[in-house]
């Protein structure tokens, strides 16, 4: 098989774009030398206030520990349940078990892949601490409506697991910043990524913001003094260092993820082949572009040959997993068994020209015949 001419993710070119910056950024850093919570960590902490309205960011090591952070913080633990979807990467349900509590897989809208809102309320049970909706691909779950059932029961908290829609809007407002606490992720491939790992999380509630520090930090009040159990949490000056020199094209990638997501769209409907759908009033960052194709194994194969990567998000639901199958308390999930077999994600990112995009198409085309 030759190998892919077409990046499935296009870092290079982002890095050949942004290099001077970005080595700038890091010489600073190797200069001054603070490598652990260095003044690049609070300069990208108030940009990301900036950008996302938040009153509250606390950057750390991963989205998967801004996740497990934020459930900390909120004290969920043993014998709570938090509401979430199956169809997502392992690391959405798998803070959930870390803390001892246990997920309930409610199903997706099949047009989206996103959380179905029409059947959360039926999934609280009063041992039900959080709801933790996932924006997939790209895309904000209904967060309104969220809130709303949220609000119904107790105020329940809403973390939505954003780590791959960093820049979406939902409603005029961004994503992170939707509702209780917002999680995102800077793994390289997400719309914003450092050259590790990182993340971030969200909050506009003084006290969770309070906790989250701590917690990022071995539960530290201050140094020696640990009020709370905690973990190693923090992230990087270094990778805050780069995500401060890629925000400087941020924008600009936004706004092309958002023109080839609407390019690829008129093209695959031109072609007949069926697609995730964008709602009217959610702007998708397009983290992933994804369609649905029957013989997914064929298809993928003949695009391989052709030079065109393929990815699918996700093949396995959750809820299907050897780790969560036993723990899991779940109702049927049809739409999120469906989805996982027949979605594919193509090769997106902001580099990405027309022609190349007319090129996968065809040959998406040609490979579905
Ligand atoms: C990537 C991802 C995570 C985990 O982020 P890491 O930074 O890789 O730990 C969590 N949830 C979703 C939906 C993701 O796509």
């Amino acid at each position: 098989m030759p190998s892919p001419v077409i990046p499935f993710i296009d870092l290079k070119s982002q890095y050949e774009a942004l290099k001077p910056r970005i080595q700038e950024r890091i010489n600073a850093v190797l200069e001054h030398g603070q490598y652990i919570m260095g003044p690049e960590v609070k300069e990208l902490e108030a940009k990301l206030q900036d950008y996302t309205g938040s009153k509250h960011c606390i950057t750390v090591s991963s989205g998967t520990e801004a996740l497990l952070i934020s459930l900390m913080a909120l004290g969920i633990g043993r014998g709570d349940e938090v509401i979430t979807t199956a169809f997502t990467f392992a690391a959405t349900a798998e803070v959930i078990a870390l803390v001892g509590a246990t997920p309930v897989f409610v199903d997706v809208e099949a047009d989206t892949g996103n959380i179905d809102v029409t059947l959360v309320e039926q999934a609280i049970t009063p041992r039900t601490k959080a709801i933790m909706p996932v924006s997939l691909y790209g895309q904000p779950a209904d967060m309104d409506e969220l809130n709303a059932i949220a609000a119904r029961h107790g105020n329940l908290p809403v973390i939505e697991d954003a780590a791959q829609s960093f820049g979406a809007d939902y409603k005029g407002r961004k994503s992170c910043n939707l509702s209780s606490i917002g999680c995102t992720s800077f793994f390289p491939s997400k719309p914003l990524g450092c050259y590790g790992d990182g993340g971030a999380i969200f909050t506009n509630d003084d006290a969770i913001a309070k906790a989250c520090r701590e917690i990022r930090v071995h539960g530290q009040e201050r140094r020696y003094v640990h009020t709370r159990v905690g973990v190693g949490g923090r992230m990087d000056t270094l990778q805050c260092a780069i995500v401060l020199a890629k925000l400087e094209r941020f924008e600009w990638e936004v706004e092309q993820r958002l023109a080839l997501g609407a390019l690829y769209n008129r093209m695959l409907d031109e072609a007949g082949i069926s697609r995730v759908q964008q709602r009217a009033d959610r702007t998708s960052v397009f983290a992933q572009y994804s369609v649905f194709v029957e013989n997914r194994d064929q298809v993928q194969a003949a695009l391989s040959e052709c030079g065109v990567p393929t990815a699918v998000h996700y093949p396995i639901p959750l809820n299907e997993q050897p780790a969560y199958k036993d723990m899991s308390v779940v109702g049927d999930t049809p739409v999120t068994r469906k989805l996982a077999q027949k979605v594919m994600s193509l090769p997106m990112s902001p580099d990405l020209d027309e022609a190349t995009m007319a090129l996968i198409v065809k040959t998406l085309v040609a490979s579905t015949k």
